[in-house]
């Protein structure tokens, strides 16, 4: 089971710092069951990873760029991220998709540029309410996901980490109910066995889209649910670490 909070682009320098100590103090215990982790914004990525270090508390990134250095103003590379001190690297996350022009091929190649240099890449997939409505989206999930994995080269179960986060699930309150997570996580689970083998049992598998304290346990409860990615709820440490508790 794995936990990650997405704090988007929120908190001060000093509210970074404060909420990674509250992460730090509330999981400490219960978090040994459950891999826990935060993805502050870029700027706040050092500040925090200080809080983290030598904690059961993990340092990731919300993005990472596809190369590892160069001409690529405003980007952020993988082996800089490593040098953090960070372990994950979300990539795909459907605000990149549908406000940044974020395509598959794109993710796929952000997604090799992170595990190049040893980060975790949490690959995010998910249908919009259209595309559910129309009854599109597990090819739509489906797709994604194959053209996100493009040319990566899985060595390890836990080399890799997929997010699966409904669209209109985001920031709305409205969950996925348990089934329909089930349902959708299963189908990912499918199309990584096809692609990966007996290496996706082992892939972590994590929901996102308003998950709070009071959805998670039913949710983690799934089969295929293996943790979750947690964005608003993730900005208040006992919110988080009630949700922590209950993967
Ligand atoms: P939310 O965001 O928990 O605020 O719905 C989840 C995410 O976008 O990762």
């Amino acid at each position: 089971m794995l936990v990650v909070g997405n704090w988007k682009m929120n908190t001060s320098h000093a509210e970074a710092i404060a909420l990674a100590a509250d992460v730090v103090r509330e999981t400490e215990g219960i978090a040994g069951k459950a891999g826990v982790g935060v993805c502050p914004p870029f700027v706040w990525l050092d500040a925090v990873a200080e809080r983290v270090r030598g904690t059961q508390v993990a340092l990731g990134a919300q993005n990472v760029a596809a190369e590892a250095s160069g001409a690529f103003t405003g980007e952020t590379s993988a082996p800089m991220l490593s040098d953090l001190g960070c372990t994950y690297a979300i990539v795909g996350h459907s605000e990149r998709r549908a406000l940044f022009g974020e395509t598959d091929a794109d993710v796929a190649a952000r997604a090799r540029g992170a595990m190049a240099h040893g980060l975790v890449p949490i690959v995010c997939v998910g249908e919009t309410l259209e595309e559910r409505k129309s009854g599109d989206a597990e090819a739509v999930v489906r797709r994604q996901l194959e053209g996100s994995l493009d040319g990566l080269d899985v060595a390890s179960d836990d080399a890799l980490v997929i997010a699966y986060e409904p669209v209109w699930a985001i920031g709305t309150g409205e969950t996925a109910s348990p089934e329909q997570a089930q349902d959708m996580h299963a189908t990912i689970r499918a199309a990584l066995r096809q692609r990966l083998g007996d290496l996706a049992s082992g892939v972590q598998i994590l929901y996102g889209g308003s998950v709070k304290p009071g959805n998670a346990a039913t949710l983690f409860a799934q089969e295929d649910v293996d943790g979750g990615l947690v964005g608003g709820a993730s900005l208040d440490a006992a919110g988080f670490a009630a949700i922590v508790r209950a993967a």
